[in-house]
């Protein structure tokens, strides 16, 4: 059975439908969850540390058996590329914030569309592909069921 990470949007869209607006609160501390893929082809994410029974085929998998520095690579992989999008919205806001106490009102309406599609069209696909290939190189793991 293999263990891998995946960027979010990468995953398919019926896991995607169903986390939709309940994303489990405090991922983004304890990490982000490991994607696991039972042997008879059943697939679940489950936080690191737990445990989780197949419920079509019932064998065991213990998430705990990942080396803990392993799973620390990839944490700080995510939390490393949750620094731009977050820093480019702060850069953004402050530039609003200078533009609108020094009476440039104007240059509010010409900044936000600007940086948005700034954002879109040009940082956000690098961005993706450069967290992609970072995923990529990280390490996979062989859990056996119990
Ligand atoms: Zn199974």
């Amino acid at each position: 059975m293999a263990v891998q990470m995946s960027p979010r949007w990468k995953r398919e869209p019926r896991t995607q439908r169903e986390r939709l607006g309940h994303e489990q609160p405090g991922t983004a501390l304890r990490g982000p969850p490991i994607t696991l893929s039972c042997e008879c082809g059943e697939r679940a994410e489950v936080a690191y540390g737990e445990q989780w029974r197949c419920p079509s085929c019932g064998r065991r998998y213990d998430t705990a058996r990942i080396p803990r520095e392993d799973y620390g690579s990839i944490r700080r992989t995510q939390l490393r590329f949750r620094i731009l999008p977050v820093g480019y919205g702060l850069f953004v806001s402050a530039a609003a914030l200078f533009f609108m106490l020094t009476g440039n009102i104007f240059s509010v309406f010409f900044l936000l569309p600007i940086s948005l599609m700034a954002w879109f069209m040009l940082i956000r696909p690098v961005h993706r592909k450069r967290y992609r290939r970072a995923i990529a190189d990280l390490p996979r793991w062989d859990l056996r069921a119990d």
